[in-house]
């Protein structure tokens, strides 16, 4: 890759709050869930490994980045494949340099490959300004088979054993896995926060790795009351649901969507999530359009996760359809979603129709609420607590 290009990629990157270093190749540690197992749904360059050089041109483009208060997180993962940088052999170096010669705070993300002293010297050296997050995944049985390359759990206790670790996650894959994990994690480590839930296959994920994971999704209640009972020192967070999440933010999505004041017979498009909540609570108000998240299919059933292809797919003639505003908000900045298709060209591609944004509907609002009603009270008080829920999860998406 020609020096000038690999700058522009960087640069991409760097606007986006992004360290944009490399291993200069896939991830060598191959989980069997890893979503960036097929990144053929956005354009990603292949950048080589970053050299002492590249890392010059990177601080120094940093350094001239005003002070903020958002956190530069390690890795490029927009224009560049997402891969664990603790392999890279300069990688602590370079965040002892980062955190040394900038004003900056940083956000790292591993399965566990920063070494458990250093890391946890610096989080002493340099307190609040690293936010570590911790892919624990699991920590049971089922490790070997998901992260067949992984660091052992004896490596991940070490790093979770002192104060750099901010938060941990791992997930249910069926009886007393996620618990279990809560247990041993919040032995060790009583402070940091623990991260839960599943993850959702995607297409592209193995027949077996899905099967785990459904059957992680299946025992998810058993677990977190589990945990809930526990009643752990630890602030406790689930997460990765989008069904749950849209659920409990239900009052908000109504009053939202009120708010765009709808006629009856607008084509409003939606992703299941927000589907089953409108047409369980809020039937023909608007038309909803359902659809499916196609682009990384399998049990994905998120609105901010539509792509405009998903969108384009399944539109006939209406003339004029409303788009939630979250679906172009993939990139900073532009109105691109996250395969990286701008609103522009898809609209081009639909002369006859009207497209209307509705702006309400942003990452902003999602994403606050996300956190809002991310703990494991409120899944377990107001989500299984709540019987309406089992009337939810039987609302039947269309074809
Ligand atoms: S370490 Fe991260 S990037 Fe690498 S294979 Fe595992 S999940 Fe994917």
């Amino acid at each position: 890759m020609d020096k000038e290009l690999l700058h522009e990629v960087f640069r991409r990157e760097m606007n986006d709050r992004k360290i944009p270093l490399s291993l200069g190749k896939t991830c060598p540690v191959k989980c069997a869930f890893c979503y960036e197992k097929d990144t053929g749904y956005r354009t990603t360059f292949d950048t080589p490994l970053t050299t002492q050089e590249d890392w010059e041109y990177i601080l120094k483009q940093i350094q001239a980045y005003p002070t903020g208060t958002e956190h530069w997180v390690v890795g490029g993962n927009e224009y560049m494949e997402w891969t664990d940088l603790f392999l890279h052999p300069r990688a602590m170096d370079w965040l002892n340099e980062f955190l040394d010669t900038t004003d900056k705070n940083i956000t790292l993300f591993t399965v566990g490959y920063t070494p458990a002293n250093e890391i946890n010297r610096l989080a002493e050296k340099y307190p609040g300004r690293i936010n570590f997050e911790l892919s624990v995944i699991t920590l049971g049985s089922y490790r070997k088979r998901l992260m067949p390359h992984g660091p052992t759990v004896d490596q991940v206790l070490k790093i979770l054993d002192g104060p750099a670790v901010t938060s941990a996650n791992f997930y249910s894959f069926g009886p007393d896995t996620m618990y279990g994990d809560a247990i041993k994690v919040s032995q060790v480590n009583n402070k940091c926060l623990l991260w839960m839930g599943c993850l959702t296959p995607l297409k592209y994920i193995d027949r077996d790795t899905t099967m785990l994971m459904r059957q992680g999704k299946k025992f998810l209640p058993r677990e977190a009351k589990k945990i809930y009972e526990a009643n752990l020192p630890n602030s406790t967070m689930i997460q990765t649901e989008s069904d749950i999440t849209a659920f409990l933010n239900r009052n908000k999505i109504i009053k939202t969507f009120d708010a765009c004041e709808l006629e009856k017979k607008d084509a409003v498009v939606m992703a299941g999530n927000v589907y089953k909540v409108m047409s369980l609570l809020r039937k023909n108000r608007a038309r909803y359009l359902y659809v499916p998240n196609d682009t990384l299919g399998g049990d994905s059933n998120c609105s901010t996760l539509l792509t405009f292809d998903d969108v384009g797919r399944r539109l006939t003639n209406e003339k004029r359809v409303f788009l939630p505003k979250v679906i172009m908000e993939g990139s900073s900045g532009e109105e691109k979603d996250i395969s990286g298709a701008t609103f522009d060209e898809f609209k081009s591609r639909f002369p006859n129709c009207n497209f209307k944004v509705l702006h309400k509907v942003n990452s902003k609002l999602s994403n606050k609420k996300l956190y809002e009603k991310g703990y494991l009270k409120n899944y377990v008080e107001d989500y299984l607590g709540n019987p309406l829920h089992e009337k939810f999860e039987a609302v039947a998406l269309p074809n």
